[in-house]
């Protein structure tokens, strides 16, 4: 129990991390006297759902036995999954939103990392940095706060402690992790990843495998299924096509390629004028396969539109899909209970949680940082990891206002939404083959509509356990997350009946 007076004489709740007993079990140790008034824990939007209802069966597809599902969009902590670079935003601008205003505010988190924005990976080396920023300009002993305790946020609270400061960490929700969501969900014999789960290669990767978080090869799928369930082999059409489109983009006068979205580019390089409509004996025609890529791979990848991302967006690092579809060698790897890593960055940190930071003040002294509690407390620093999409709200105020660039890359960079739906069911229909030892997990998509499920993952595969996962990308997640767990079921369901033993029977 840590019972210290926080800096700036704030009464705390100091979570220890070496008492995690997973994410899920996020202990409050302590408070101070005098106690303050309990701030009611955040609605979390991605808890997990109980087991739904048993309602009939969706085209021959059987009832699930549990189901869990995230709502990124909505999450007042979030207001979105990843940030993607939108059509009209130079990529400059996630280095403009790192750069410290008064040497006094840092900011971290994915979106200021121009190498990996979006991935976990990203979110790191933005810690990695801000912390170095810090340590350049301060004294040793100096107290820094750092708002948010994510992956970005831990990393440069390590870091900071690591290297001689007196750190403290405030996150709104009542656990840590922010977008890396592991849940011990019932129903579900293994706990599930209701934000990021696939990591390919570098750092993050041996970081994970030094902490046993299981990690599962994912075998880029080669077969697609038709509406009917007919399995298809799926052509490089739509990551050639694409690619074309980037390609010509690129060429284009400078500011013109900044300004055009990749759809645009599809349509005004011909790209899509050359993709013939006329389906071949299989029903599908290559303008399909490139709404297969786009659908599957790019809405995946940036949680948006082809009409909102730029042409030169990087189309590659974060799902399952874009391995296969956009053709981004190495492979990568799908990631269960990756709160464990979270461990060795979280230990004996001050962090605490359920402290929603509403208000930096700041000058060239000093800062002071406003809670929803009321509390306020003062340090010397201060990191901000809340991610883009927070920041495009007024919940958390500047004063003064931040600078010009940072309140233009924060308008310009978007914040794209995919959610996760796990689901549980007896058997695992959908396979057409018996897993055996050192199975991969398999990506499943359809082409020949557009699907509310992006594509399924077959998670349980390797264990052998009748678990999918599926990916619903922006405008379909927006729209699915307005409705409730029956609406939500009975549309993802729909989308499983290629799958189903009656489609497939004849596929
Ligand atoms: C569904 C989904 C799938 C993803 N898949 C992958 C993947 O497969 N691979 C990959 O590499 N990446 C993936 N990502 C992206 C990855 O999760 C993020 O890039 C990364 O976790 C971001 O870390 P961060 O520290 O920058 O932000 P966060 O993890 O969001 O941390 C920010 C923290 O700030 C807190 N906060 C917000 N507002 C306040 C406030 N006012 N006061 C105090 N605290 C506040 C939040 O609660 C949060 O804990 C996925 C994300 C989602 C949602």
């Amino acid at each position: 129990m840590d019972s210290r007076a926080a800096p700036g004489g704030m009464a705390r709740r100091t979570f220890l991390a070496a008492s995690l007993s997973g994410i899920a079990g996020v202990v409050l140790a302590s408070c101070t006297a005098p106690q303050p008034v309990p701030t009611p824990p955040p609605t979390d939007t991605t808890t997990p759902t109980p087991s739904p209802t048993p309602t009939a069966s969706v085209d021959g597809v059987p009832q699930p036995t549990a189901m869990s599902r995230s709502r990124w969009g909505a999450d007042p902590f979030a207001r979105g999954s990843f940030t993607f670079d939108a059509a009209g935003a130079a990529p400059e601008l996630r280095e403009a939103l790192a750069e410290p205003v008064a040497d006094r505010v840092f900011f971290a988190g994915e979106a200021c990392d121009p190498d990996a924005p979006g991935t976990l990976q990203g979110a790191r080396n933005s810690g990695l940095r801000a912390a170095t920023s810090i340590a350049d300009v301060a004294e040793q002993g100096e107290r820094v706060a750092v708002i948010g305790a994510g992956l970005a946020g831990l990393t440069a609270a390590r870091e900071l402690a690591d290297g001689g400061f007196e750190v403290v960490v405030l996150e709104a929700r009542d656990r840590i992790g922010g977008r890396i969501d592991t849940v011990e969900a019932s129903g579900f014999d293994q706990p599930i990843e209701l934000g990021a789960m696939f990591v390919r290669g570098g750092t993050l990767t041996m970081q994970l495998a030094d902490a046993s978080v299981a990690l599962y090869p994912v075998a880029p799928p080669t077969v697609a299924r038709t509406p009917d369930g007919l399995a298809v082999t799926i052509p490089s059409t739509g990551p050639e096509a694409i690619a074309a489109a980037q390609a010509w983009a690129s060429a284009q006068p400078g500011v013109r390629t900044r300004d055009l979205s990749l759809a645009t580019a599809i349509v005004e390089s011909g790209t899509a004028a050359s993709l013939s409509k006329t389906p071949d004996t299989t029903g599908v025609s290559p303008a399909d396969w490139l709404a297969h890529t786009i659908a599957s791979g790019v809405a995946t990848v940036t949680g948006t539109t082809a009409n909102r991302v730029s042409a030169l967006a990087p189309l590659s690092g974060r799902s399952a899909v874009d391995l296969i579809e956009l053709g981004a060698a190495p492979q990568g790897d799908l990631a269960r209970g990756i709160d464990a890593a979270l461990e060795p960055y979280a230990a004996e940190l001050d962090i605490a949680v359920t402290s929603v930071v509403t208000r930096i003040v700041y000058d060239e002294r000093r800062v002071s940082l406003r809670l929803d509690s009321g509390e306020s407390l003062n340090v010397d620093r201060v990191v901000v990891t809340v991610p883009l999409g927070v920041l495009k709200t007024d919940t958390l105020r500047f004063s003064p206002s931040l600078p010009l660039l940072h309140q233009r890359a924060i308008d310009r960079l978007g914040v794209g939404v995919v959610d996760t739906v796990w689901l549980r069911f007896d058997s695992a229909f959908w396979r057409t083959d018996v897993p055996g030892p050192g199975s991969s997990v398999d990506v499943l998509t359809v082409v020949g509509e557009t699907p509310t499920v992006a594509a399924w993952v077959d998670v349980g595969r390797p264990d052998d356990e009748p678990v999918l996962v599926g990916l619903i990308a922006a405008t379909q997640a927006q729209r699915l997350e307005a409705l409730d767990d029956q609406q939500f079921e009975a549309a993802v369901l729909a989308d499983l009946a290629p799958f189903a033993p009656a489609a497939t029977a004849g596929g």
